[in-house]
């Protein structure tokens, strides 16, 4: 007699959805998470007057009531949606590089069409043939997921889909700044244009014109602490504070758990929303199977972010901030950018997020929250020393705020309340390898197209999260609910 039916390791966005959907499909879950606050990266915190958001600049996925996405589907599925007041943002986001272009793009085909000819004029029949491409590819592409056949899709799909970003814009584009200003999306995968499939940054444009970037009022942490109210109504059991240490096996299969209290509990299945190595170092190394260790060795530690989270003494509008979101690029380079997020030569390219243009109650009347990122491996800050840690953080924190001033000029004078997070921060405080956020380098192998990866190499284990595939808000919280499905049509049956 197994103690559960299912046991989830960490209560980050696809652990949440996992245990919530068991436990409500009648499923006895525990749900095991080493901090004391549900979310992992989906959280915030306080600084004085402030609460900084942790992880989510735009929710996508959501969809208005009446052309609802799979997201708004999941919310109601799990009984969530009446206690999330969700903010949609009017625009996809100002991308700008100083004395080059700046260009606000409405979160609409039409609006971005027209603000892209306002500023690049003569474009329109290319951006128009451009979008077109987008909807397509991303149609075919959702069509072959689903399970049509591949004979039954139109080859111009899969030829242009599995392209680079990047050779789908030269083509359309002979104007470097409008490639520039459509490619902006790529920081959200950490892969520049030329690194990543034209159907994975397709999929990011049009999920966020078809159907708006969205936020959450009270934030990320706001979402997590909603699903895991609708796991404990449903009966489900937390342990906050407690690290899982060892996944127990029996023959070769997962059976159960170990925390570091010395607790051990049973269960049928076990779900992991830890890291894919953090998982199998939990096994007895005898249990890892060949076959996992040349799955690991075969992929990349992904990207992690160097971020200002700031509490601002002024208004959005104050600032200049005209959009929620905004990504600013010192050129139009965007593979030297990627190469400089291996090293502290300084920031090339952030994003700047103004919770305040749609405010999500982060921040008192005549103030904002602000946060700056802008993406780093762990590598160039795993060689600093300690004695130079502050230093070079405080350095490289100087060289976003230029960024960021360059379009927001007197930024840095509104600081009443700042924090700094580097790679580090984030290794400690989420515990993956790398501090990375999207998990594995997220290219096209990582792909659903590619890869299943949340069936692992030991039964009666599985994954979930962003190293398991994709990484991000949406597909994170859309993988704990489909594995979770998956393992009660398995029970079922
Ligand atoms: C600074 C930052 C900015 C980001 N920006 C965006 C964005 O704009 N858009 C977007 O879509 N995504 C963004 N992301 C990425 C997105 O937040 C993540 O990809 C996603 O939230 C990861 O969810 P997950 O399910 O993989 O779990 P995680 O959030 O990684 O959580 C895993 C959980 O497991 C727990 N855990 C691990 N090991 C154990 C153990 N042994 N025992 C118990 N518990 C354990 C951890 O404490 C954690 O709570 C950002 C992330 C960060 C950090």
């Amino acid at each position: 007699m197994v103690d559960y039916d299912a046991i989830v390791i960490g209560a980050g966005n696809a652990g949440l959805t996992a245990a919530a959907t068991l436990q409500r499909a009648g499923a006895r879950t525990l749900l095991v998470e080493r901090h004391n606050v549900p979310g992992g990266c989906a959280t915030s915190f306080r600084r004085g007057r402030f609460e900084f958001e942790v992880a989510l600049h735009q929710l996508s996925g959501v969809g208005e009531e009446g052309q609802a996405f799979s997201l708004r589907g999941l919310f109601h599925q799990l009984g969530i949606a009446d206690r999330l007041e969700l903010v949609r943002e009017d625009d996809l986001y100002r991308a700008a590089v100083p004395g080059r272009y700046d260009v606000t793009l409405p979160a609409s085909w039409d609006g971005a069409a027209d603000a892209l000819e306002e500023a690049f004029p003569g474009n329109r029949a290319r951006v128009e043939r451009f979008f077109r491409l987008l909807k397509e590819v991303v149609a075919g592409y959702n069509a072959v997921l689903r399970g049509r056949p591949a004979r039954r899709i139109k080859p111009e799909v899969f030829r242009q889909g599995l392209r680079p970003f990047k050779d789908v814009l030269d083509e359309h584009f002979d104007d470097e700044r409008i490639r520039s200003a459509l490619g902006a999306y790529w920081h959200y995968l950490g892969q520049p244009p030329s690194r990543v499939t034209f159907q994975d940054l397709a999929q990011i444009l049009v999920m966020y014109i078809g159907f708006k970037p969205w936020h959450i009022r009270g934030g990320s942490q706001a979402l997590s602490s909603a699903i895991l109210g609708a796991f404990l109504d449903a009966g489900g059991e937390v342990r906050f504070n407690t690290t899982v240490e060892r996944v127990l096996t029996e023959g070769g299969r997962a059976v159960g758990v170990r925390t570091d209290d010395g607790t051990e509990a049973t269960a049928t299945d076990i779900v992991s929303n830890a890291s894919l190595p953090l998982t199998y170092a939990m096994l007895d190394p005898a249990d890892v199977p060949a076959a996992a260790r040349r799955d690991l060795g075969s992929r990349r530690v992904g990207v992690s972010a160097f971020v200002l989270h700031m509490g601002l003494d002024a208004t959005p509008r104050e600032l200049g901030f005209t959009a929620a979101t905004s990504f600013l690029a010192a050129d139009t380079d965007d593979d030297r950018t990627f190469a400089s997020m291996r090293t502290l030569e300084g920031a090339r390219g952030i994003c700047a997020t103004a919770y305040d243009v749609h405010p999500i109650g982060f921040a008192p009347s005549g103030a904002s929250h602000v946060s700056l990122l802008t993406l780093q491996y762990a590598d160039a800050w795993d060689a600093v020393r300690p004695a130079d840690y502050a230093r070079a953080k405080f350095a490289y924190a100087e060289t976003v705020l230029d960024l960021a001033e360059s379009v927001t000029p007197g930024i840095r004078d509104a600081i009443e309340e700042v924090d700094v997070a580097t790679p580090l921060t984030l290794t400690r405080y989420l515990g993956h390898p790398g501090g990375a956020i999207y998990g594995y380098d997220q290219d096209a192998t990582e792909g659903p197209l590619f890869r299943d990866a949340s069936r692992t190499h030991v039964p009666g284990l599985h994954t979930a999260g962003a190293w398991t595939g994709v990484g991000g808000f949406q597909p994170t919280l859309e993988a704990g609910a489909r594995l979770a499905l998956r393992l009660l049509h398995a029970r079922a049956a």
